[in-house]
């Protein structure tokens, strides 16, 4: 059982514990490195996130940050974990017992404008970006801009032929529809919907119609259904695991069996469903999909494979 989650906003939990930034002493988080292995966590997204306070000057400073904490842990923590950089990581920690973590920039703030940084954050080991958080940044707009929302900027469409080159994973979540379209029409590799969910059970912005989910699964791309039970189903207070599962029924059923994974979003959300409230529970939510008479081949891509299957070609596309 190789389990992969999309979405975590761990970093900057860590970021913000000041001079505790272990990833093995964080109690309160909902992943820390106990939890990952109670979790049978093969693999994880570690998001850098700057949230909009930092923004405005700091953010490729706190980014910078961040990256620093990410191997900080996984150098002190090597016995354990095992930073994913490449195709041969990828196999090496499917095939040993160590935990996968890959560096991922959620927002393109940190880039300030500039080519030369998403070069810089590669060669630091940031192998994706989710273009935009919910505001406009220079890349293009997110869907807090609402019905104004615009799409890639000139440097946005820059940046995903870029990061095409360079076999980096875009991640459309928070994209405003827009941009998610250009997004699509562009890229040469599969798109990542990293920690999204259906409109049509949720109908949060946040979320994506069945044509946007269709479309990204004919691409060859994933979607990770989110946790956050805002995202999941209203009202918010009465979701639980069986509402999770609910949503990635309905993915599967939109996108087919290839384009659904797990995008938890944990540490980055205020709330949690019952009975999936860290990382460590997220086998209870496959014992949910068995008991829906998935066959084991299709929770086996659900909760990994569909995610090792894109990551893995999009890093095999880099020119
Ligand atoms: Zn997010």
């Amino acid at each position: 059982m190789h389990i992969f989650d999309a979405h975590n906003d761990t970093l900057l939990k860590l970021l913000e514990a000041g001079s505790h930034q272990d990833l093995n002493s964080i109690a309160d988080s909902h992943v820390n490195l106990e939890k990952l292995k109670a979790g049978q966590i093969k693999t994880a997204i570690f998001a850098i996130y700057v949230p909009e306070s930092y923004r405005f000057g700091l953010a490729l400073h706190k980014a910078l940050l961040m990256v620093d904490i990410f191997w900080q842990n996984f150098h002190k923590y090597q016995s354990d974990l095992l930073p994913i950089l490449s195709i041969t990581d990828l196999a090496k920690v499917r095939n040993s017992g160590k935990i996968g973590g890959i560096l991922s920039l959620e927002g393109g703030e940190a880039l300030e404008g500039s080519l030369a940084n998403l070069r810089n954050f590669y060669r630091l080991g940031v192998r994706g970006l989710t273009l935009t958080w919910n505001n406009r940044n220079q890349l293009a707009d997110g869907v807090g801009e609402g019905e104004q929302a615009q799409g890639l900027s000139k440097f946005g469409l820059e940046v995903v032929e870029a990061m095409n080159q360079l076999g980096m994973f875009i991640d459309v979540s928070h994209l405003a529809e827009k941009g998610f379209w250009q997004v699509l029409k562009i890229s040469k590799a599969p798109v990542i919907a990293s920690h999204s969910n259906s409109r049509t059970l949720c109908a949060h912005p946040r979320n994506l119609t069945d044509i946007q989910i269709k479309a990204l699964a004919d691409q060859g791309g994933v979607i990770g259904v989110n946790f956050y039970p805002y995202f999941v189903k209203e009202p918010a207070n009465e979701v639980d695991l069986v509402a999770v599962a609910d949503q990635i029924e309905y993915l599967l059923k939109v996108g087919g069996t290839d384009s659904v994974g797990i995008g938890s979003d944990f540490d980055g959300i205020s709330c949690v469903p019952k009975e999936l409230e860290d990382i460590s529970k997220i086998p209870r939510l496959i014992d949910e999909l068995k008991k829906r008479k998935f066959s084991e081949a299709v929770i086996e891509k659900i909760i990994g494979g569909n995610f090792f299957r894109v990551i893995e070609e999009i890093f095999s596309k880099s020119s």
